[in-house]
């Protein structure tokens, strides 16, 4: 299974897609967490992009297609689920060129949708744990330690992107240039919109069941 996961910034893209690769075997491609393991890395493609991360912009077209294409060519034939990518109509035509069979590439594109109003509570709580990337809420998912890491005991950190100025942007930027993708996709296949409003687990569910019922 090849799926693509739209939604906004804070919509549970990161969350949904670590359940949905666990329990059907996918590889995880997050364009957001390539582009923080770069930067960590102090690579070139991440001091290039470090700029537009830090002001809630997007990086441009031409580094992420690369990058995305290398990864999507490197992953197993099990599939993968894409996550924060693709965020433009223009990364959304470069990756059906890139696959093998164009846009009959990709077999599920779900839509995650979630009110503004819960994006900006969603992100603003939002911890993560530098070493393991481990993802926390400081009130819907608290650790079992304020400030600690489940896993490893690492203090958890807040990304510089997250905070209630940048998240503005970010979601400025989502309307303007990532909502036109799920049109881009609507027009060429069937988009699976599911509420992302309620708690994780029962997202999952609903997830869980779209897909289920359509491996068949
Ligand atoms: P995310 O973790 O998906 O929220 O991504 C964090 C940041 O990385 C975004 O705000 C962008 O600056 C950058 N980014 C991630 N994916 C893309 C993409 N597909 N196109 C452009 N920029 C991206």
């Amino acid at each position: 299974m090849r799926m693509v996961l739209l939604g906004a910034p804070g919509a549970g893209k990161g969350t949904h897609c670590k359940r949905i690769v666990d329990q059907y075997g996918l590889l995880h491609l997050s364009s957001g967490d390539i582009l923080r393991r770069e930067r960590a890395e102090g690579s070139e493609l991440g001091k290039q992009a470090q700029g537009y991360m830090d002001a809630g912009a997007l990086v441009p077209d031409d580094l992420i297609v690369e990058m995305m294409s290398k990864a999507v060519k490197a992953a197993p034939a099990s599939g993968y689920v894409l996550d924060g990518f693709p965020r433009t109509v223009n990364q959304a035509e470069a990756l059906d060129r890139s696959l093998e069979d164009g846009d009959a590439g990709i077999d599920v594109v779900m839509n995650l949708l979630v009110d503004d109003g819960v994006v900006v509570e969603r992100i603003t709580g939002r911890r993560s744990c530098p070493q393991c990337g481990a993802v926390y809420h400081v009130v819907n998912m608290p650790p079992k330690q304020e400030g600690v890491c489940d896993h490893d005991g690492a203090a958890l950190v807040q990304r510089p992107d997250d905070t209630a100025e940048v998240v503005k942007n970010r979601l400025a930027t989502y309307y303007e240039q990532t909502k036109p993708v799920v049109d881009y996709y609507r027009a060429r296949r069937t988009v699976h919109d599911v509420d992302g409003n309620a708690d994780a687990d029962a997202v999952a569910a609903l997830l869980f069941e779209k897909l289920d019922a359509l491996k068949g």
